[in-house]
């Protein structure tokens, strides 16, 4: 059996809470447990999406897996081999092989960059291309294949549309010639016809160069159309883990099921029976005890507060977390 490309083991990144008392080094030290025990894997050219509220931790998963910091425990294992705790030196040659795309096609380029420029830093820090015409050819290659004219990389970021700076980065990202791209929202903050077409270049993008991504969304009716697995966050932690048909069509976790009851329903004229969440999400300082959907849930029962419900199988491709699966079928309503 081949080694899935990623593997996430365990996943914990707790921040110190750098403000008031706990700041000037009075009291107790407090932390935002910001994810706390992920686990999934990704296959070669697969899309697994991350979904759930702001804040529910899917950012900052996203930025673990690019070492954009040191995590607090678990693993982040590539084709393999551990990186969570290599050394930068030691990071460098793998940094290439996962890149990202970011939410803000504004603030994402240097604006004192010619796009030209943007695109060879990738490759020039890599040791990618053999000669400057080689440079060239790969600069005009990537411009052909995130559809942008060639003749219009010499210029500037800011002459471009929010749109096509996306492409812009999606190009910076494919230079370094990566395995899996993290699309941190990528789309989130693009018109609705853009972020289509954007949805769309990124899946040919994957069928083309059998690319994985880790789609990092909040945007359940995109979602839909992209990916091949969806894992479901809620206050740091994986409630629900499954492909794509099962999670829209049977969902398992009463959060997925008001989640997707909140998405538009892509058939004009359907009706979706809203579910309205009660309560806010609580603090990540201090999460619920037991089940940390419990205060929210409207099929909360004894359990759920005290005990926590591991995210485990419910049929052969399926997880989720919630003790109703322990229930007869006819006692638990997220059963059939
Ligand atoms: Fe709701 Fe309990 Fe399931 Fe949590 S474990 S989702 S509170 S039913």
């Amino acid at each position: 059996m081949s080694i899935p490309l990623l593997q996430v083991n365990d996943l914990k990144k707790h921040f110190p809470v750098r403000s008031g008392l706990a700041a000037l080094g009075v009291g107790r030290k407090r932390l935002v447990y910001a994810v706390d025990g992920v686990s999934f894997e990704i296959a070669r050219a697969e899309t697994l999406a991350l979904v759930g509220e702001s804040g529910c931790g899917k950012s900052t998963v996203g930025r673990a897996i690019l070492r954009l910091f040191d995590i607090t425990a678990g693993q982040v294992v590539l084709d393999g081999r551990r990186i969570d705790d290599l050394s930068a030196g030691a990071l460098r040659p793998l940094r290439r092989r996962v890149q990202v795309v970011f939410q803000d096609p504004f603030a994402s380029l240097n604006p004192r960059m010619r796009v030209r420029d943007i695109i060879a830093e990738p490759i020039r820090n890599f040791g990618l291309a053999k000669s400057s015409a080689d440079l060239d050819a790969r600069i005009g290659a990537l411009m052909d294949k995130v559809r942008l004219p060639r003749d219009t990389v010499n210029r500037w970021p800011h002459e471009f549309s929010g749109g096509q700076r996306q492409r812009i980065g999606i190009a910076r990202a494919l230079a370094a010639e990566p395995d899996l791209i993290v699309c941190d929202e990528a789309v989130s903050a693009l018109d609705v016809s853009v972020k289509a077409q954007i949805v769309n270049l990124l899946q040919d993008l994957q069928l083309d160069l059998g690319l994985a991504l880790l789609f990092i969304s909040h945007d359940l009716a995109i979602v839909e159309h992209m990916t091949h697995r969806v894992a479901v966050m809620y206050l740091g932690k994986i409630v629900e883990l499954a492909p794509k048909r099962n999670i829209f069509s049977n969902p398992k976790h009463p959060y997925t099921k008001a989640l997707l009851s909140a998405a538009p329903v892509p058939e004009p004229g359907a009706v979706r029976q809203r579910i309205i969440l009660k309560g806010d999400v609580p603090s990540p300082i201090s999460p619920p005890k037991g089940c940390r959907f419990h205060t929210r849930c409207p099929y909360v029962f004894e359990r759920c507060r005290t005990e926590e419900p591991e995210l485990r199988p419910i049929g052969s491709t399926h997880l989720a977390a919630c003790h109703l699966h322990d229930l007869p079928p006819a006692q638990n309503p997220m059963a059939g």
